[in-house]
Parts: structure tokens; sequence; C-alpha cells
């Protein structure tokens, strides 16, 4: 008889689990606690972007055979070695990640991403939001140069389709609350289907259930006070049971337990994310422009590195900041530059022609304090450095704040500021694993027929994070976790 592997969670991390158990001949179901509308996870909310190391422009090419020649003329891709990767996991993490993890994180990003193309996602080139055309060319910067295609929503939609060619079983709107045991070792989980209990056995399971961002009572008792205030950028559904499952019987809490990822989101988006708008609520071209809260005053280096390494971070700023709220604003000149999810119908904006009347707009703002700031930060911009947005290019404003690069005058109208609050993405701390996706329990054992792979995973992240590393993450332990569960060692 078949191994029986069940998997709960069907985003990115849950679904490459699943099909990596049924490569090796395992008879796979996927709990998914979300409506067929619904599913996919925060998979499906992101823009697909994936984190991934290259050596140049070839090795892109065999993931994006697509790709036209006049576009691979057209385009600078660089490289992005191993080393750059584990680099920029260590600075944005202060040294925090764990190695191991790391490691396989970095080196079978590419082998994973190329495994994925097997299962019938295809990917393309980043344009636009990882490179800007400059001198008609588009130069890659920050690590960052491919994305799914149809974003997260194609992403996972793929995956969909192939489980379903696989003989995957996906059962929607049943949540796993539970795991059972026998003889020491995990032998089902307990389900939810409404208020409806039952038990489903397996041989081995997998936790891909995302972390517990939209769980506020555990956001203000792990990450602190006013966290019950932020908004979720993706799905209701990631409210932590996956890591609750495995804590009660026994896992190791892993990770940064106090930290997340969170970023600048639109004032007036609703409470949970809206799988109609996406990640358009987010608003990341802020190195362009400078950031004020209600006094009008500055509070972070908008310019400190590429969007990139910053943007998971500055969300927890925003949300110190009265009234947890902030404007971004910028002047006509980088309009061109500024991110597509600046032009959806759902934001909130106001446009001037002077700044005086765009601090009037923008209304419970410290009027005086504001146009004080934007005089200040104008005199101390360096215009000797020229401005250029696919370098870090040292075009500073020193100031108590600094701005450390591409720092503009702001003084050509027409002038807009953007209303933004903090977005909660994912929470970093979950359950501690081994490099071949066991979940440890607190002696440090691997716990019989327990897997786990994707958000829920604790000791990749903390304080910050390398934009695209989620899905990446996801993908890489998912398949881990699979293979494992499915009863073979990972290769
Ligand atoms: C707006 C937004 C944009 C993003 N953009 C990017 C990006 O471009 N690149 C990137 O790398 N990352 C991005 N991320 C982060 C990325 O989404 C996550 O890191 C990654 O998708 C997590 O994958 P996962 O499979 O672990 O979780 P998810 O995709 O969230 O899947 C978890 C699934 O588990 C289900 N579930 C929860 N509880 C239960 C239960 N008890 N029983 C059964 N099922 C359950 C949920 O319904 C969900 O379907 C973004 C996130 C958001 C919200």
């Amino acid at each position: 008889m078949s191994r029986q592997v069940v998997v709960l969670g069907a985003g990115n991390a849950g679904l490459c689990a699943a099909l990596a158990a049924r490569e090796q001949g395992a008879e796979v179901t996927v709990l998914e606690a979300a409506p067929p509308a619904e599913h996919g996870g925060n998979s499906a909310f992101t823009a697909g972007a994936m984190r991934v190391a290259y050596s140049g422009a070839d090795e892109l090419t065999g993931l994006m055979p697509d790709l036209t020649p006049a576009e691979i003329a057209q385009t600078d891709f660089g490289s992005y070695p191993r080393a750059a990767f584990l680099d920029d996991m260590a600075r944005v993490t202060e040294y925090r990640c764990d190695p191991e993890l790391t490691d396989v994180l970095v080196t079978r990003s590419m082998p994973t991403l190329q495994w994925m193309r097997g299962q019938g996602v295809r990917f393309m080139p980043s344009y636009g939001r990882q490179a800007f055309l400059v001198d008609g060319r588009f130069t890659f910067w920050g690590g960052l140069a491919v994305e799914a295609y149809g974003g997260g929503r194609g992403l996972v939609e793929a995956l969909f389709a192939r489980a379903a060619r696989a003989g995957i079983t996906v059962l929607h709107e049943h949540r796993g609350v539970g795991l059972t045991e026998e003889d020491g070792r995990v032998s089902g989980v307990l389900v939810r289907q409404g208020r409806q209990p039952s038990v489903l056995a397996a041989d081995a399971v997998v936790l891909a259930s995302g972390g517990f961002q939209a769980n506020a009572e555990w956001r203000t008792r792990y990450l602190g006070p006013g966290w019950d205030l932020a908004r979720v950028r993706g799905t209701r559904f990631n409210v932590g049971d996956g890591i609750r499952m495995a804590l009660d019987i026994g896992a190791m809490p892993f990770g940064n337990w106090s930290g997340c990822h969170a970023v600048g989101w639109d004032r007036n988006a609703p409470p949970f994310g809206n799988l109609a708008v996406g990640d358009g609520y987010q608003k990341h071209s802020y190195p362009f422009g400078i950031m004020v809260n209600a006094a009008g005053q500055r509070f972070v280096d908008e310019g400190a590195d590429f969007r990139n390494y910053t943007y998971a971070r500055y969300g927890r700023e925003i949300l110190a900041q009265p009234g947890q709220v902030a404007w971004q604003v910028f002047d006509a000149k980088v309009a061109h530059l500024l991110r597509d999810e600046y032009r959806i119908r759902e934001v909130s904006k106001v446009t001037a022609g002077t700044m005086e009347e765009l601090a009037r707009k923008m209304g419970g703002i410290d009027t005086d304090g504001f146009l004080r700031t934007v005089r200040s930060y104008n005199e101390a911009v360096t215009w000797a450095v020229p401005f250029n947005p696919n370098v870090k290019d040292g075009r500073r404003a020193d100031l108590p704040v600094p701005k450390s690069n591409w720092a503009c005058v702001l003084d050509t109208p027409p002038y807009t500021a953007y209303e933004v609050t903090c977005g909660i993405t994912f929470t970093f701390g979950g359950l501690r694993i081994t490099p071949g996706g066991a979940v440890l329990d607190v002696a440090g054992q691997a716990i019989p027929g327990l897997f786990a792979c994707g958000e829920l995973v604790g000791g990749l992240f903390y304080f910050n994070y390398p934009g695209g590393a989620g899905l990446t993450a996801g993908a890489v332990f998912g398949r881990i976790a699979g293979t494992s569960a499915g009863g073979s060692a990972p290769g």
C-alpha cells in the first residue's frame, strides 16, 4: 500500500511539498482551510518575485526560455552569485539567520526553480519593479531578477493544475486543528470541516499552514503592543494553527518570534488582503521621495539601501508613528519611477501645485512642521552627485535623519502625497526543522512523521528580509519536506 502523506495548507510551500511527495509515489491529501475562491494563501497575493542565485544571463535564460533575443540584448542581468545571496541573508538578519538552513536556501534556489519549471511554473524577468530603463538598457539590481508568470496567482494556479494532474487530492474548507500520535510518531491530523470534526490518518504530515500574522491576539502577544492595529496584507487564514499543533506535541519554538515582515501599506486598505488588488496596497517607491509622520518629520533613511533590503522593516517604523500613519511625498521629476501600485484606483493620494496646498490636503499633519522638513531636506541635498536609480548613487541629504541615496530636491510640481499605515506580511517565528525538513522537538530530536515548510519555519529571517526570499524558501523547503515525507532522503 502507498504511503499516505497529508499536507496542511495549499500555498506555494504546501503545493511544492505535495508534488514532491507525490513524486516519491505517496498518496497525497492537501487540507486547505480556505474556500476555493480564496485559495493559494499568502502566495496568491504576491507579485511572484523569487530570489535565486545565478551565475549570469545564460543560467537565467535557461529558466526563462521565452525571452526574445531583443530583450536579452537590452538587458543587463549581471549575476547574483551564491556568496552574494548568503551575504544578503546574513547582513539583513544582522548575522542571526541559521547558517545550515540559509545554506540550503541559497544552494538549492536555482535547482528548485528549475524543478518548478518542470512542474509547469513559468518565469519572466521582473522588468519595471527591479530594473529601470536608463540610457536604453534595463539593469537589474538587488538580487531579484525573476518573477513567476502571472504573479502569485499565476504561480499557485500552475501548481494547483499540476497537483490535479498528478492525482493529489485537495480538500478545501478543511481546517487542521490538531495532530494525532501513535507509538511515538505522528499518525494523522484532527480536521474540522465547518463544525464537523474528523481524523485523517497519515504516515507523514507536512505542516505548511503559514505564520500567525492573521491572528490579532498572537500578534499582540508575540510582536508587542500596537501590532493588533496592523493591517494584514494577505490571507486571513494564517492564524498560527500549524505552529500551535506542533508545539502541542512538544515541538521546539525557533527563530525571531518578536519579528515580522511588515511594509508601508495604504492607509485605507481593508483589514485583510483583497485578492482583486493583490499586493497593490503596498507603497514601495519611498527611496525616491521622503516619508513624514503626523508631526511632519522624517523618521527613516528612505535611501538607506535598495527597496528590497529596507521595505520589510519600514512597516514596523510606520506602526511606531503617531496614529500608525505616514505620508510618502514625491515631486513630478520622479513620477515615472513610481511602481505600478501607485497608479491603482484604490489609492489614498493627494496632489497639489504647491507644498502648502499639499500639506492642507494631506489633513491631520502639522503643516508648519512638514514645510520646515521639506525646506531643510531640500537645502541638504548634494547636487553634485548625479541621480541614478539603478545603483546606490550616494546622492545624499546629510541631516540628523539622513537620506543616503537618491536624494532629489522636491521642487517640481505637481507634488503628491500617499498616506500609508503598517501592513504585516508574515511572522518570522516558528518551528525548528532539520535541513531535511523534519520538525525537531524541544530535546532537539526529530518528531517521527512530522515535517514543515514555508512561513512557519523559524530561523531564516530576523528583523528584516531580502525581497523575494519567502517564495523561494517555501519552494526549497517545501520540495525537501515533501520528498522526506514521501519516504526518501532529499537529494
Ligand atoms: C501582499 C504580499 C506580497 C508578497 N510578495 C512576495 C513576493 O513577491 N515574493 C516573495 O518571495 N514573497 C512575497 N510575499 C511573502 C510570501 O507570500 C510568503 O513568504 C509565502 O507565500 C509563504 O508561503 P506558504 O506556502 O508558507 O504560506 P501561504 O501561501 O500563506 O499558504 C498557507 C496556506 O495554509 C492555509 N491554512 C492556514 N491554516 C490552516 C489550517 N489550520 N488547515 C489547513 N490549511 C490552513 C492557508 O489558507 C493558506 O492557503 C508576499 C506576501 C504578501 C501577503
